[in-house]
């Protein structure tokens, strides 16, 4: 263990925690950001990014995360590619423990986001932003007039589906059971809309597609039949999953783990803030992430000039 004690701590290095780091090394307050195993965040996932602002004609999203580590690395952040394994925010200082070290802060900012539950096939993986997402906002306006599968039966799914009928010309929900988890409300607007259609009983086991999607072979889970279907794009809307296994018995969760916060941007901890898709169950887009992470830092800003004074008035 080091005996410096960091004035921040970032965990995380999405459009929230890069965002955060570039608003603390501006501040001088020298980030640490541990970025994690998945570096850049869920836009590394992605291809064509549409509606992050500043790019008129678009922007690959890895490219938009080594723009904002750069900027972050300008200012002064100190970037390294580790997950956090352990922490502990019991104390005024905070630890935060890697593989084979620990080190304290003043603060710390959580930003570890949320992963997008997947099917687990191997043509879902090869397929990502060729015709498969989880993010009907994101890349729905891709699929203009095409035929749209939708994977899931809870309110997301019927969300996604409900959004998606504004550009494609069907919109099929293939859902494992014969009756939906949604609400009642959802299922109403769902059932009601005209370019929306329910496969019942039915599990995607393969997309199918070389370079783009061209279909997904669907299993009837009563009989096992196989049946293939031509469809233009796959959004699997089966649930999301925050990243906070690290956190659990540190800071209070919700029942679906996503970290509490009275005021979206402070903790159950002290000088422990949080920004982005770890704690935002709704949004989870990179510019309302990114709008997080800074709110994060200056709070944990404030934080600091507060320990500041009362130090001083102590003096
Ligand atoms: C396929 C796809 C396409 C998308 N397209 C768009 C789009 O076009 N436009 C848009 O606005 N949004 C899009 N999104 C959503 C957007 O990516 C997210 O809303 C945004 O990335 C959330 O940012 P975040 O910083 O909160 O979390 P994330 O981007 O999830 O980043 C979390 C970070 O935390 C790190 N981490 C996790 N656990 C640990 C740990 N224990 N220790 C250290 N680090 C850790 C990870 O490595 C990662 O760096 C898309 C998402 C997906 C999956």
């Amino acid at each position: 263990m080091s005996d410096e004690i960091r004035k921040v701590i970032i965990i995380g290095s999405g459009p929230a925690g890069l965002t955060a780091a570039i608003y603390a090394a501006r501040a001088e307050l020298s980030p640490l950001v541990f970025a994690g195993g998945l570096y850049g965040g869920q836009l590394m996932l992605t291809t064509d990014v549409e509606n992050y602002p500043g790019f008129p004609e678009g922007i690959q999203g890895p490219e938009l995360m080594e723009r904002f580590r750069a900027q972050a690395e300008r200012f002064g952040a100190e970037i390294r590619n580790e997950d956090v394994v352990s922490v502990d925010f019991k104390h005024d200082i905070k630890r935060v423990s890697i593989d084979g070290g620990e080190f304290r802060a003043s603060t710390v900012i959580v930003a570890t986001g949320a992963s997008a539950l997947w099917l687990g096939l191997e043509s879902e993986t090869r397929l990502r932003g060729k015709g498969v997402s989880t993010c009907a906002t994101c890349d729905g306006a891709f699929f203009k007039e095409k035929d749209i599968t939708v994977v899931g039966g809870g309110d997301t799914a019927l969300e996604e589906a409900l959004f998606l009928t504004r550009f494609g010309s069907r919109v099929t929900i293939v859902h494992r059971r014969d009756h939906l988890r949604a609400s009642k409300i959802m299922q109403a607007r769902a059932h009601a809309h005209p370019k929306i259609h329910f496969l019942w009983n039915a599990r995607v086991r393969e997309i199918v597609g070389d370079r783009h999607v061209e279909g997904v072979i669907v299993e009837d889970t009563r009989t096992g039949a196989l049946m293939e279907r031509p469809t233009d794009a796959v959004f699997v809307a089966i649930g999301h999953h925050p990243n906070t296994s690290v956190f659990a018995g540190q800071l209070i969760l919700d029942s679906r783990g996503y970290i509490e916060s009275p005021d979206g941007v402070s903790t159950s901890s002290a000088g422990v803030f949080v920004g982005g898709d770890v704690q935002d169950r709704h949004y989870r887009q990179a510019v309302t992430a990114a709008g997080l992470g800074c709110r994060a830092a200056m709070r944990a800003e404030q934080y600091l000039e507060a320990l500041d004074a009362k130090e001083a008035a102590v003096r």
